[in-house]
């Protein structure tokens, strides 16, 4: 398995945006909205958002920086196309990278 990059292919797959355990966040909720805002500028200048600004792609950033996340709901990386790419299954943790840290 190797390390996920932060890059902007892998935050362009990235489904953490819907995911239930980050759903409620008001602090995820105003990132997402921020990044959304500004992603086309930073696309076509080839520039890539610095991790804190993005709610998501936690499995190459590590765990997430806001509060208000709630792990009894299920986590969604299983269904990412970068989670078979990487074969994430394989390594640790099992998903919920937002809580428990970068893919290792
Ligand atoms: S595996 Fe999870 S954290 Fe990583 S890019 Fe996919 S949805 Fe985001
Ligand atoms: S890492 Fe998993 S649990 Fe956390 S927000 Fe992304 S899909 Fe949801």
């Amino acid at each position: 398995m190797s390390k996920v990059e932060f890059n902007m292919e892998n935050l362009q797959k990235c489904i953490c945006n819907t995911c239930p355990v980050q759903a409620e966040s008001e602090c995820v909720k105003e990132k997402q909205k921020k990044v959304q805002e500004k992603l086309p500028e930073m696309m076509e200048k080839d520039m890539m958002p610095e991790p804190e600004m993005v709610p998501g792609l936690y499995c190459a950033q590590g765990t997430a920086t806001c509060d208000g996340l709630d792990p009894d709901k299920m986590c969604q990386c299983n269904e990412c196309p970068t989670w078979k790419e990487y074969n994430l299954a394989d390594g640790e943790p099992m998903g919920y990278f937002c809580r428990d840290g970068e893919a290792r």
